[in-house]
């Protein structure tokens, strides 16, 4: 680890830790996660790729906007997968599932509206990337994740890459986290046949806000709740794809 400063922090490192102090070069992320990194891509392709692919297509918060900047999305792409790392579309991570495209982890994260205190839950951990960006944007995040194995790989990228604001779970994530509840902020990033009542009833009654595509396995659209009190708003945000949530409040196996 070593110290720098906010200038070269910006062009020369992947990832923090919270607070943003300490921070990890490129050269020390990749070695901690397995020498994955080897895609040759540098700083300067990943800032122009933010900037077009992300900002030119509606993502206008500057903190998720530097967040997706600051996580190396490469560390957690699997080996054969590194030369498309830093594109625009989702990709294999193994049984059957995929890490999620980035302009739709920024689109969620950004209409979570994220101030930095909130208590955040995810459900689908997948390899962790959007867990990793959450763990940027907010004080702590509890991600729940099916598939034992996803989870534990999950698991230790972020630990590799320092971060400590995160508990990876392994269960069916359609129940919420009831033990943790309430929560500022949910995010769902897999498919669902309707809104998991567990999942309403467990944000916070305060203004807690929702993300999760509703539609059919093949296709979905992206739709925010946010709670005041007993009432729950909804709003669709545009269609999507993802994988299908499965588990008592999703689809069946
Ligand atoms: N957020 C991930 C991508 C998620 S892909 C990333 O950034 O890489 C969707 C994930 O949801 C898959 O890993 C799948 O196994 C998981 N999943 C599906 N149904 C689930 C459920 N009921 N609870 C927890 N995880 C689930």
């Amino acid at each position: 680890m070593r110290y720098i400063s906010a200038l070269q922090r910006s062009h020369s490192t992947f990832a923090s830790t919270r607070g943003g102090v300490v921070c990890i070069d490129v050269s020390e992320a990749m070695a901690r996660t397995g020498g994955r990194g080897a895609s040759g891509w540098d700083m300067r392709q990943i800032m122009s790729w933010i900037d077009e692919q992300l900002a030119a297509r509606g993502i206008r918060d500057p903190r998720v906007l530097d967040a997706m900047r600051r996580v190396p999305r490469h560390a957690f792409v699997p080996d054969d997968s590194q030369a498309l790392a830093y594109t625009d579309r989702a990709l294999p991570i193994g049984n059957g599932q995929t890490i999620s495209q980035p302009y739709m982890v920024a689109a969620m994260t950004q209409a979570l509206m994220l101030a930095g205190t909130e208590h955040a839950l995810e459900i689908g951990t997948g390899s962790g990337y959007q867990a990793a960006i959450l763990c940027e944007l907010t004080r702590l995040v509890i991600t729940i994740e099916r598939r034992p194995e996803l989870a534990e790989l999950a698991r230790r990228t972020l630990a590799a890459l320092g971060y400590t604001n995160v508990q990876v779970i392994v269960g069916d994530g359609t129940m919420g986290y009831a033990a943790a509840a309430p929560f500022d902020a949910i995010l769902v990033a897999a498919g669902a046949p309707r809104i998991p009542e567990s999942l309403k009833q467990q944000l916070s009654g305060g203004g807690g806000r929702l993300v999760i595509p509703i539609g059919t396995a093949e296709q979905q659209q992206l739709t925010l709740v946010v709670r005041d009190g007993d009432r729950f708003k909804e709003s669709v945000l545009g269609g999507c794809v993802f994988v299908p949530l499965v588990g008592s409040e999703g689809w069946y196996e």
